[in-house]
This record gives C-alpha cells, sequence and structure tokens, in this order.
C-alpha cells in the first residue's frame, strides 16, 4: 500500500513521499553517463534525508561518495554509513569547530575559497596531527554556458579567481598540514541541455589542465563539478545523456592523458539529479475561495514545505497533477497556510477543480524540499517524510526544530 494518495490518508498532509527505487534507478542512470573511472558526490544539500544518502552509498554497481558542507550534513552521511573519508567537505565559511569535527570523523579531503581558508584547514589538521588533501575551487574568468545558475565569472565568495592563482599558490604551499591535491569546479548548476552541459565541463577540463602547467601544480584530483539537471516542482523525466560520456573522455584524453590510471582521479558532483525525481509532495486543500474573479486554492503546504527557495527570488515552475487521472483544468493560483502574501506555489497556474479536503500531488520534489524550505517560518510543524521501497514503507518521521536552553 503504497499509493500516494494512501499514504496521505494514513499519514496525514503535508507529506512527501520518496521512492527509493526511483533514486536507485537515477544513481545507475548518471553512473552510466559518466566514464568508468569518474567518480560520484552526492552533494546532500539536495536531500539529507539518511534513507535517500544510504541508497545512494550502497547497493549494486557503482556507488556515490558524499559531498557535505556543515557538521549537520557532516552528521547526515555517517548515519547513512559512509565513512569520513568517503567525504568531500564543501563551502566558503568553515569554521574552526566544524574543521576540527570533519577531522577527527576522518575527512581528508576538503574543497577551499581562500588562502585563508586554506590556513584554516591547515590549522586544524596540525591540532589534530594529520595531513589533509585541499582542493582548490576555481572561479574562473570565463566560462562556456549561457543558460543555467551560474556560479562562476563574477565575483564570488566561493573559489579563488582564477587570475590570482599564480600569486596565491607560494603562500598555499607554505601552510602545514595540507596538500595541494588539485581543483575544485562547480560552475553550474540545472544546465539546460546536453550540450551545454558538456561545452562547460570541456572547458572546465581544458582549464584545469592549463591551470596545472602554468601553475607547475600536478594533479592528483579533479573535481569537475556537475550541472545535471530533473525538472523540480513540475511533471517530466530525469533526462539522459548520451553523448556525455564519450565527451568526456575525448575532453580528458586529449587534457590530462593520464586520467584513465588516477592521475588525475577526476569526480563529478550531483543533488537534484539524483533524488529529484524520488519525491512526490503530497499537499491537502484546506480551502478555496474566489477573490476578485480569481480563485485560490489554499493548501497545507506552503513555502515553509516546499520551495521556500522561491523567498530568495526564484519563482517555481510548480505545476499539480490531480489525485486521480486528467480532467479539466482551471486557472488559479496554488497559495500555502502562511500570513505572507510571498506564500504561493503557482500563480494562476492550471490546476483540477479542487475543494476542501482534496489532496494535490506536486511531482519532482525529492531534491530542495523541506531542508530547502522556511521550515521554521510560522510555526507550522514540519511535513511528514515517508520513504518506500517498492511496496514497503520504510520510515516515517518528521524533522523537528525545539528551543532549548544553552
Ligand atoms: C549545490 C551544489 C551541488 C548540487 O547541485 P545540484 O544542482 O543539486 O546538482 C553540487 N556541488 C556544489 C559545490 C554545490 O554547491
Amino acid at each position: 500500500m503504497t499509493d500516494d494518495v494512501e499514504l496521505a490518508a494514513e499519514f496525514g498532509t503535508p507529506l512527501y513521499v520518496y521512492r527509493l527505487d526511483d533514486v536507485a534507478e537515477a544513481r545507475k542512470q548518471l553512473f552510466d553517463a559518466l566514464p568508468d573511472e569518474v567518480e560520484l558526490f552526492y552533494a546532500l544539500k539536495a536531500n539529507p534525508h539518511p534513507d535517500l544518502v544510504r541508497a545512494l552509498r550502497e547497493g549494486e554497481g557503482r556507488t556515490c561518495r558524499a559531498e557535505i558542507s556543515s557538521t549537520g550534513e557532516l552528521a547526515a552521511a555517517l548515519t547513512a554509513g559512509f565513512r569520513g573519508e568517503d567525504c568531500l567537505y564543501t563551502g566558503p565559511g568553515k569554521t574552526r569547530g566544524e574543521l576540527d569535527e570533519a577531522i577527527a570523523q576522518g575527512v581528508r579531503l576538503f574543497s577551499t575559497d581562500s588562502v585563508t581558508d586554506v590556513r584554516h584547514v591547515g590549522e586544524a589538521a596540525r591540532a589534530r596531527g594529520v595531513e589533509v588533501d585541499c582542493l582548490l575551487r576555481v572561479n574562473s574568468v570565463a566560462a562556456s554556458a549561457t543558460t543555467s545558475i551560474r556560479m562562476t565569472g563574477t565575483p564570488s565568495q566561493f573559489g579563488f579567481d582564477s587570475e590570482v592563482l599564480a600569486d596565491a599558490l607560494p603562500l598555499l604551499r607554505e601552510v602545514e598540514g595540507v596538500r595541494i591535491a588539485g581543483f575544485h569546479f562547480f560552475p553550474l548548476s540545472n544546465a539546460t541541455d546536453e550540450d551545454n552541459l558538456i561545452g562547460e565541463f570541456e572547458h572546465t577540463i581544458e582549464l584545469a589542465a592549463r591551470l596545472s602547467d602554468d601553475l607547475d601544480l600536478p594533479l592528483r584530483y579533479l573535481d569537475i563539478g556537475g550541472g545535471f539537471t530533473v525538472p523540480y516542482g513540475a511533471p517530466g523525466e530525469r533526462p539522459e545523456y548520451p553523448k556525455l560520456r564519450a565527451a568526456l573522455e575525448r575532453a580528458l584524453d586529449l587534457h590530462l592523458p593520464r586520467w584513465r590510471t588516477g592521475a588525475p582521479r577526476v569526480a563529478c558532483e550531483s543533488g537534484r539529479y539524483l533524488v529529484g525525481g524520488s519525491g512526490t509532495l503530497v499537499a491537502g486543500v484546506t480551502n478555496v475561495k474566489v477573490s476578485r474573479g480569481r480563485k485560490f486554492v489554499i493548501t497545507d503546504a506552503g513555502i515553509n514545505t516546499f520551495g521556500g527557495m522561491s523567498g530568495l527570488g526564484r519563482l517555481l515552475p510548480v505545476q499539480v497533477r490531480p489525485a486521480e487521472g486528467d480532467g479539466p483544468v482551471e486557472k488559479a493560483s496554488l497559495v500555502g497556510p502562511l500570513c505572507t502574501p510571498g506564500d504561493v506555489l503557482g500563480r494562476q497556474i492550471d490546476l483540477p477543480p479542487l475543494e476542501s479536503g482534496d489532496v494535490v500531488r506536486v511531482p519532482n520534489t525529492g531534491a530542495y524540499g523541506p531542508t530547502a524550505s522556511l521550515l521554521m517560518f510560522l510555526g507550522r510543524p514540519a511535513p511528514t517524510e515517508v520513504v518506500v521501497r517498492g511496496d514497503e514503507v520504510v520510515s516515517v518521521s518528521r524533522i523537528e526544530h525545539r528551543r532549548v536552553p544553552r
């Protein structure tokens, strides 16, 4: 009994349903699109639910490593069975406390964004009497893709500006406790098409090889980032990347001819592609009203449940599926229960005729769901999250925040 609507009847709404079979399929699909030698980091940011993280770590075939960016994500990765040494720790604001904890837990690979960041990593490593590997995240001056969430090319808290690396390197080499192992690129997220994605990877690989030569910095590890896409809160399929594997092999053979024997080891990263398709958000309709001729469908899942990132200026493409089949649609706004006019999941979108007590399903909500939402805003409980494998319910849980004295 794992039908979304039946699960909602049993566990209440708002409800996220995650299907582990889909996570396994996405993992296989992405690994199949990458050369055999390429490693893949799962960015826990997309969804740190331990059951999903575990599904990316274990099972048949090639499995993921973990890309983490906080003590909380480290804990989620460890809970899911990753070891510290499986993790890449990233982020522009790593604190001493976080670094101490990560190193104590066995993390030995860090992406770094500035000279001071590398020094902080070095201090924490020396305090534990270990040496750790640092990747230099590169903010390249030029980038190739045009459509997507751009992450580089402009002033940024992320990465070393590529043009200052030559001056920075002598300072980095002096830092004890760290070895500069290579580069980390994450130039884009959510690339619109495969050619775009390939163009960006080719650019990245060429640049990495050129920087390595220019700086006389042999690469042991090269993380070329990601950009793999999946529909978000709207129907649609995970894209396939039929050309990617050959294109990556060609670019790597050309620019880094010893990559197949691990010089350097090459990695990619993905969050949304691996988990986005696994999730469905089931929301309950609490009320329907008409205001000045426009219809508002009020649900129990607002931006505290899904797409709180929309509060950061991104418009959600939310589309809803009726509980059953295809029927007539009408224009209405899908809004949440919060006391802010910003609590809109979709403005004047196509909705089936709905009334109080109905449920709606928002597909492809496995990534950037609860933890990317304004969970605490207006004091409503977090949505329940049900994890399903085949026809079995694996777990039912809910994130809880409490005020604690300290
Ligand atoms: C956010 C992020 C990811 C994951 O991005 P997706 O678009 O979800 O694949 C991967 N790597 C880094 C460094 C990130 O910041």
